[in-house]
C-alpha cells in the first residue's frame, strides 16, 4: 500500500457511467448473452447425447441378431457391443449433467458450484458447460477427499 487510495486521474465518471448503465452487468454474475452461448451449447450437447444413445441401443440389437449367423466375427462383435454399451453409460450421465444444467440456466444458478457455492471459472464452463463443480472441487471428489455427486435440491 505504497498511496492512499485517490481517485483515478482519468476518467473518474466512466466507471459509474457502466456500473449503473446496465443492471445486469454485476460482477459475480455471467451477462445474458454468455449465458445463451452456454444453453445453446448444452441443447446442442443433449441432442447429441439422445441420437448416440438411440444409435448405440439400436446398433447393439442389430448386430445381436445378425452375429448369429458368423462365429469368426463374434469376438469383434461383443467388443463392439461393449463398445456401444460403454457410450450409452457415460452418455447417460453426461445426459444427466447436461439436463441438470439447462435447469440451473432456467433457475439462474448456473455457474455456480453444487458444492461450495462459489462461481465456476468461465473458461471451465466454456470447455465443459454441464460442469456441476468448479475446479477445486472437482478435483477434490476425483480424490475421494468429498462426497461425489451430491443433491443440491
Ligand atoms: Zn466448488
Amino acid at each position: 500500500m505504497k498511496s492512499s487510495p485517490t481517485i483515478v486521474e482519468r476518467s473518474p465518471g466512466q466507471d459509474q457511467g457502466q456500473g449503473q448503465g446496465q443492471g445486469q452487468d454485476q460482477p459475480g454474475e455471467l451477462p445474458l448473452r454468455t449465458l445463451d452461448r452456454f444453453r445453446e451449447k448444452l441443447l446442442q450437447q443433449q441432442d447429441l447425447l439422445e441420437r448416440t444413445m438411440l444409435t448405440a441401443v439400436k446398433e447393439g440389437r442389430e448386430s445381436s441378431a445378425d452375429d448369429l449367423q458368423d462365429a469368426a466375427d463374434h469376438a469383434v462383435q461383443s467388443y463392439q457391443k461393449e463398445l456401444l454399451f460403454l457410450q450409452g453409460t457415460t452418455g447417460h450421465l453426461q445426459l444427466t449433467q447436461v439436463r441438470s444444467a439447462l435447469d440451473r440456466l432456467e433457475d439462474g444458478t448456473f455457474g455456480e458450484c453444487l458444492q461450495c457455492g462459489n462461481r465456476i471459472r468461465e473458461k471451465r464452463l466454456e470447455a465443459v458447460p454441464w460442469t456441476p463443480y468448479c475446479i477445486a472441487c472437482q478435483e477434490k471428489i476425483e480424490t475421494g477427499q468429498i462426497e461425489g455427486p451430491v443433491r443440491a435440491a
